[in-house]
């Protein structure tokens, strides 16, 4: 029996998960594919209790489904609960459904990439509040890193999720708006930039005023189509350390790729298969 994976999400308009997971099935030998499945949202709890199912290893999930299909699992993992996300589902020998994140350990493998040294001892600047945001900031005060700032187009949301992540660690963690004086003062001693809003890729423009950083920032976009965007653009034209979301994309999916299968060591298989994806600057399917 071909086992599956069925990534569920509306719209779902990026073929990058599923070209991964079908090459890292291939090459460790596993009868498996990866589904996409656009789903309307009474179609979400079915498809959930299918994936109980034996032919089935466990889900993706992407927007807009992630907190529904949280509240579907048996169980959400500690990290996932924290973050208040679930990217992934894990179905158990015994059946269960467990909810997973795997995007900060991805983040963290990305960003510490890109920087040539550990987050640990860092002072990072994240714009955006989202979930992926969550995951973002989550990572970096689990890493040690000395001193996060939060800031966001609506700064309510950032203070909502400084309130919700405070007490994970003893990292310094704060909301600034983007106009704020302490936002400026962050993005002047930050170690690393990070930009976790949509900006760059739905939206035109920056979140990070590449000026405003010094000379040793690494500046981490976690928007991987186009592959450049202005702000790693502005960035690289500044002589900074730049990079893209997509050594994030690749590290949460092999992360959650050994969670389905056992089989860990697959990056490098993902990395090679979805590459001509990522240098396409259209590749939206
Ligand atoms: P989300 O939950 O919808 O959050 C969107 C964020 O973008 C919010 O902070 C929002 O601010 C901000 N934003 C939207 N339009 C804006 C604008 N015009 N100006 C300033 N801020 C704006 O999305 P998400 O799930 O967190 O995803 C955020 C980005 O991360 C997406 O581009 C996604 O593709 C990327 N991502 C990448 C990876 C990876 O593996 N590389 C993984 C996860 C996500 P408000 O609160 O003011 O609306």
């Amino acid at each position: 029996m071909t086992r599956r994976v069925a990534l569920l999400g509306k719209p779902l308009k990026r073929r990058h998960s599923q070209v991964m997971h079908d090459a890292a099935f291939d090459a460790a030998g596993i009868d498996a594919r990866y589904v996409l499945r656009e789903l309307e949202p009474d179609e979400v709890e079915p498809a959930v209790r299918e994936a109980r199912g034996p032919g089935w290893l466990g889900l993706g999930v992407t927007a807009p489904y992630k907190p529904v299909v949280a509240g579907l699992c048996d169980e959400v993992e500690a990290d996932a609960t924290a973050i208040g996300a679930v990217n992934n589902v894990v179905r158990t020998d015994d059946a269960r459904l467990v909810g997973i994140n795997t995007d900060a350990p991805g983040f963290r493998s990305g960003a510490e990439l890109a920087m040539g040294f550990p987050i640990r001892g860092g002072e990072v600047v994240v714009a955006g509040a989202g979930g992926a945001a969550r995951a973002v900031v989550y990572a970096c005060l689990r890493a040690g890193a000395a001193r996060v700032t939060v800031g966001n187009r609506t700064p309510a949301a950032a203070e909502a999720l400084v309130a919700q992540l405070h007490g994970v660690s003893h990292t310094s963690l704060r909301a600034a708006a983007f106009d704020a004086p302490a936002f400026e003062k962050a993005l002047r001693s930050a170690d690393l930039a990070v930009n976790a809003t949509t900006v760059g890729m739905i939206d035109p423009g920056m979140t990070i005023p590449v000026d405003a950083l010094s000379d040793w920032a690494t500046v981490f976009d976690l928007v991987y189509v186009p592959p450049e965007t202005p702000l790693l653009r502005a960035a690289r034209a500044r002589g900074l350390r730049a990079a893209n979301g997509s050594e994030m994309l690749i590290a949460q999916a092999a992360a959650a790729f050994e969670l389905w299968t056992g089989v860990g060591g697959m990056a490098d298989v993902m990395r090679a298969a979805v590459a001509p994806l990522l240098a396409d600057p259209a590749a939206r399917a």
